[in-house]
């Protein structure tokens, strides 16, 4: 399938592993030229090298912390008018909410709802004025099925996707759609730390704690990255110009519910 994605321009927010280096590679095979952000600059060069040699696309790598002005003013200043702008930056950690004071609940803010709004503000006008815009928030499966211990995630995710659910009704009329991804368990660092964390907690390996959650899941595994940058490069093309406001649930059928 043409996604008619050639010759584009994207931004990658944490594109140096996981989830969003998939949809990075993703969106290259396309053909679409990036600029790729994490804050580790040698993991993210890495990737940058690894992607321009298997796509041959123009790769620009800024080492920058998303989530502050300045991190976001340097993503910007490279590719000032993307096509193309997949929001994503590291989780909050996991905890009790009544050891959450101000400042955590302000950092939570800050990295998982108002970075991606601001990345928005900075770009939308510039997609609708040419016509074409794809906006991917990277959010999580707990915006839709909570995890009490992940509770500043299940709260600045929802913040995002409630603003994002209005504001998408008004871009989608100039072709600019914006949609959520939400991942269940993806096989990335993320989900590998988080899981020898958790298993030395239980007091069993890591080895028989992964069995466990890959069995407790409906496909019986876990989520491979690649199909996760699959959806977002399909997201991004012409063709999915009608899917827009929409929360897309990539769990291998956890969530219980009939839809
Ligand atoms: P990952 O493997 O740890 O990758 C995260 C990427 O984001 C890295 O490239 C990291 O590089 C970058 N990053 C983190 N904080 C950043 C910041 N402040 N500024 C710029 N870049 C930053 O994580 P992942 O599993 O792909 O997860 C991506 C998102 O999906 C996270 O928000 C996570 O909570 C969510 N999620 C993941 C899963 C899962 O199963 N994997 C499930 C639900 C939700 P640096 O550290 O060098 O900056």
């Amino acid at each position: 399938m043409n996604l008619n994605l050639q010759g584009r321009k994207a931004i990658i927010c944490g594109a140096s592993k996981g989830l969003g280096r998939a949809c990075a590679l993703a969106l290259a095979e396309e053909g679409v030229d990036l600029v790729i952000n994490a804050r580790s600059a040698d993991t993210l060069q890495q990737t940058a090298e690894e992607i321009r040699a298997r796509t041959g696309v123009k790769v620009q790598a800024v080492a920058a912390d998303i989530t502050t002005p300045a991190g976001r003013a340097e993503v910007l200043s490279a590719c000032p008018a993307p096509d193309i702008l997949v929001n994503n930056a590291g989780g909050p950690p996991p905890g009790d909410f009544r050891d959450w004071d101000q400042a955590a609940w302000h950092a939570a803010l800050e990295a998982n709802m108002l970075t991606p709004i601001f990345m928005i503000k900075a770009v939308v006008d510039g997609m609708q004025a040419r016509q074409f815009g794809r906006i991917i928030n990277i959010t999580s499966s707990a915006v839709k099925a909570p995890i009490s211990i992940l509770g500043l995630s299940n709260g600045a995710r929802s913040g995002l996707t409630g603003f994002v659910a209005g504001l998408a009704r008004e871009t989608v009329a100039d072709n600019v759609t914006i949609n959520n991804l939400l991942p269940g368990p993806f096989e990335t660092d993320r989900l590998i730390s988080t899981l020898d964390l958790h298993a030395q907690q239980l007091g069993i390996s890591a080895d028989q704690l992964r069995q466990q959650q890959m069995q407790a899941n409906p496909a019986k595994r876990f989520g491979d990255p690649d199909e996760f940058g699959a959806l977002c490069a399909f997201l991004c093309g012409t063709r999915a110009g009608f899917i827009n406001g929409q929360n897309l649930l990539l769990d291998g059928g956890a969530f219980p519910g009939t839809f």
